[in-house]
């Protein structure tokens, strides 16, 4: 385009800008300066002499009919299809385009000036888009050539590019062939210069005479020489370039700036295209191929199940067996259940199949339901493993459509320990959704297949990770994601065996482990040798009694692990580094110990080989320490039940090292000190909140009771999963799991759950309180501690009613037979004062029985205080009076 063509065009969008769409393209020195330029250079022009708006402003939409109707082209399906067109026609050579998913339109130009632009419509009669036409990207309003003035018409394809759409619609909720039409037919213009146009035919005539292009391929560059934008093309010299290029279009079009749906075949010269003439409106010297969507009719004979990388589980159709585009379709997709009955499908049903491209067919109705059709039933348990089976919780953290294993160990899962691997290693930017959706289309099996995705980057950014929205992980976060990825190719053995995703194995076990074993197990190799299953080595480095199933673990993953190095992961030695966000690990000692020492004569050789000692038995607590470790009381009970290793004082004292008796400090003050550091202090920045007896990893519970219901929901954050459970109260209800990628965000969305819970009327209830009145397993029951003898006297006891004491108040007569008084000095003793009245910031109510609805009851639930029965205020004191 020549300055002088530029200066007009950019004139006349300018003016048309300020008139009409009332959105200015640039201030009014910039637009004069554009007429001052166009002005020296041409002091006539014609552009200079137009007044006032380019389009009526009410002409936008009405009815208007073209010069010369927009025919159609005849479609084709399939290669067989194709060259039986190039055969019957003797093509000889082709230009082919591809063919772009827009609305298609006309210009129309006199003495160089865009006059008219029309949708399609019929092709005879459309609309006049000419207003929002003087905005499209790539229609020059002003075309000439060689100082000639252009006539004639052009046609085109109106789209909206991949790029404009995801500006414009960042959900990519409507596909952009919707969202482009959509646009192109507003009346008020808004965001037509968002559209792009790509021409595809031409008309011109010169000196008043239509002028007669020999070949497609010379109209092609005329258009792009006039200025307008064309759809990509290449000349094919016979049928199999065509072929070719057609295929090659297929495999790339994703990659493609815009959607398309096919290659416009053309012969290439147009006497021949003129001799075949048209029939029915339909030009035979062109053809549109056409992405392969065809469909057929065929039976439902059969449903099976199959089991997807991440446990969801996808009825597949079996159909009869049916001939598509040349390929024999036996079963198609059946998406979900939902689906199923959506479509109201059954066994015995006639339905029609389509092959949409590459993608597995799919049935997209029923033709016919005969009397004897059987129905299709959701599995009710896991086809694999028998496990337990529900629906998948989606995005939103609702019920989602998927039904999904919930058994973790199912052979068909390959999520969980990706997925461990990732959280591990903070690779950002691998949701839930995204990596089930690479585990499931990229046929991931392991982490090792994440580190070959630098060579499927187009296929990640292809990924669909919104079928409903046809939402794509799109090139840019693929990147991002391949980019984390690749940052994890150098770690350290313990980043390396820690993020195995194996049991009793994280990151910062094997760090003590490595420092422990003394250059034992500072090479990977030592770590594959079975010197864990030596028990004496094992316990030297702090895993007693579960050395040989590390080991086992690590010798499972053998082939994991070679993958891993083959795929280019590689592990720096030298000193593991701690992180500090790793969760401590834990030991807990309880009972009176053989030896005759005190717990607290394990604190410091503990801590010396990274784990804190804890009085609580709880989830994620690593040794649950015994006298008697086959013990089979409630504690030892408890603790097997949540995976937590039950080990005899010899096995701790093997642990610990070369240890030898240290002074015992104080026979009272360490136990008390001990819950004063750790516990109360965590319950007292959560009684802020309404959750006053919230103890990490075990669930909390809320319950709604009603004229109408009775029912309860408990929430639960277990590393990075948020585990729901609710239903009638006495009843043991449905569980549902969510995982996030990160601890922090589990807790946020556990948070907001039960500010949800608590808006709708929930109230938290004390966990055991509720116990005798619900069958709920024993779960949440806080473990029943062994009282420990406090002598007041003793104890450093914090100044009394200190204003910072958190205050309980005892009502009522406690089951104990124990005075109130009995309790007030261990209460001070762990920082809390006995007061006497329900008050706004009590830490505690105390009850007999917390079931019932006393108006003292009432009263402190109302108030966020939690009421709590005697045992509870033993627990929480680690004390019996
Ligand atoms: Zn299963």
């Amino acid at each position: 385009m020549s300055r002088i063509t530029e200066l007009r065009n950019l004139i006349i969008k300018a003016k048309h800008a300020y008139y009409y769409s009332g959105e200015p393209m640039m201030d009014d020195a910039e637009y004069d300066a554009l007429e001052d330029e166009l002005r020296q250079h041409s002091p006539d022009d014609p552009v200079l002499k137009i007044v006032g708006a380019q389009v009526p402003a009410e002409s936008m939409l009405t009815k208007a009919r073209h010069s010369i109707p927009m025919g159609s082209q005849s479609k084709v399906n399939s290669e067989n299809e194709f060259r039986t067109w190039c055969q019957r026609n003797d093509v000889g050579p082709i230009h082919a385009s591809v063919k772009g998913d827009g609305a298609s339109a006309a210009a129309y130009y006199s003495n160089g000036r865009l006059v008219q632009a029309i949708s399609r419509g019929d092709g005879v009669l459309g609309e006049d888009i000419t207003a929002n036409a003087l905005r499209f990207k790539g229609l020059p309003v002003w075309v000439e050539s060689e100082g000639r003035p252009f006539n004639g018409a052009v046609r085109f394809e109106v789209i909206l590019t991949v790029e404009d759409w995801t500006r414009i619609d960042p959900s990519r909720s409507k596909n952009p062939r919707n969202a482009g039409t959509g646009i192109m037919g507003r009346k008020n213009g808004l965001q037509s210069d968002f559209l792009t146009i790509f021409a595809f035919d031409l008309d011109e005539s010169r000196d008043g005479t239509p002028y007669n292009f020999a070949t497609e391929s010379e109209k092609t560059a005329r258009l792009a020489e006039l200025g307008f934008s064309v759809m990509p093309h290449t000349h094919c010299s016979d049928a199999d370039e065509a072929v070719q290029y057609f295929k090659t279009i297929a495999q790339t079009r994703n990659e493609l700036p815009i959607w398309i749906d096919g290659v416009v075949m053309k012969i290439n010269a147009i006497e021949k295209q003129v001799e075949l003439g048209v029939t029915g409106g339909r030009p035979k010297g062109q053809i549109a191929w056409k992405f392969d969507s065809a469909g057929a009719e065929t039976v439902l004979e059969g449903v099976v199940v199959s089991g997807g990388h991440t446990g969801g589980l996808y009825p597949t159709a079996q159909l009869r067996a049916v001939d598509i585009g040349g390929t024999t379709i036996t079963n198609a997709s059946l998406a979900n259940y939902d689906e199923i009955a959506r479509l109201d499908v059954a066994i015995g049903d006639s339905v029609w199949v389509v092959k949409a491209n590459d993608i597995i067919p799919k049935i997209i109705r029923v033709t016919e339901r005969p009397a004897h059709r059987r129905a299709i039933l959701q599995p009710a348990c896991c086809p694999f493993c028998g496990g337990e089976v529900g629906r998948r919780i989606n995005v939103a953290g609702n019920d989602g459509v998927i039904i999904e294993c919930r058994n973790l160990n199912c052979e068909k899962k390959s999520t969980g320990k990706i997925r461990r691997w990732i959280a591990s290693l903070d690779i950002l930017g691998v949701g839930d959704v995204v990596l089930e959706a690479m585990v499931e289309k990229l046929d991931l099996t392991d982490a090792a297949d994440l580190y070959t995705l630098r060579e499927r980057g187009d296929e990640l950014a292809d990924l669909l990770i919104n079928v409903d929205r046809d939402l794509k992980l799109g090139a840019k976060r693929a990147t991002s994601i391949l980019d984390a990825i690749e940052a994890t190719r150098e770690l350290s053995l313990s980043q390396f065996l820690g993020s195995l995703g194996l049991d009793h194995l994280g990151k910062r076990r094997v760090e003590i482990m490595i420092s422990a074993a003394d250059g034992a197990l500072d090479e990977l190799t030592a770590w594959r040798s079975g010197l864990l299953r030596d028990a004496s080595f094992a316990a030297g480095v702090g895993v007693p009694s579960i050395g040989a199933e590390i080991q086992d673990g690590i010798d499972s993953m053998s082939q994991v692990i070679d993958k891993l190095l083959d795929a280019g992961v590689s592990i720096t030695t030298g000193s593991a580094h701690g992180t500090a966000e790793q969760p401590e690990l834990t030991v807990c000692i309880s009972g009176k110990l053989h030896s005759g020492r005190k717990k607290s004569d394990y604190q410091e050789p503990l801590l010396a080989i990274g784990y804190a000692l804890v009085d609580e038995v709880s989830k994620g607590l690593n040794f649950l320490v015994l006298a008697d470790a086959d013990s089979g009381s409630s504690k030892a009970e408890k603790a097997r039940k949540l995976g937590v290793q039950v080990i005899s004082e010899a096995q701790l004292i093997e642990m610990v090292g070369n240890f030898t008796s240290q002074e015992s400090v104080s026979k009272f003050e360490l136990p008390i000190q001990t819950s004063i550091v750790s516990k109360p202090q965590k319950e007292n920045a959560m009684s802020k909140a309404t959750t006053p007896l919230s103890v990490d990893a075990s669930a909390r519970r809320f319950e709604f009771v009603d004229d109408k219901s009775a029912k309860f929901w408990e929430v639960d954050v277990i590393a990075e999963s948020v585990e729901v459970k609710f239903g009638k109260i006495g009843i043991n209800g449905q569980a549902q799991i969510k995982e996030f990628e990160t601890t922090d965000a589990a807790r946020k969305h556990a948070e907001k759950l039960v500010h949800e819970k608590l808006k709708n009327g929930y109230q938290e209830v004390v966990q055991g309180a509720y116990q005798k009145v619900s069958q709920a397993p024993a779960k949440p029951v806080p473990a029943p501690v062994k009282p420990v003898s406090v002598k007041a006297k003793s104890s450093p006891a914090p100044e009394k009613s200190a204003p910072s004491s958190k205050k309980v108040c005892i009502s009522g007569k406690l089951p104990s037979g124990n005075k109130k008084a009995d309790y007030e000095a261990p209460l001070l003793a762990a920082g809390y004062s006995l007061v006497d009245d329900v008050v706004h910031d009590l830490a505690y109510l105390v009850l007999a029985d917390p079931a019932p609805m006393s108006s003292k009851a009432e009263k402190a639930r109302k108030l966020g205080v939690a009421v709590i029965s005697e045992e509870d205020l033993q627990v929480l004191l680690h004390t019996n009076p």
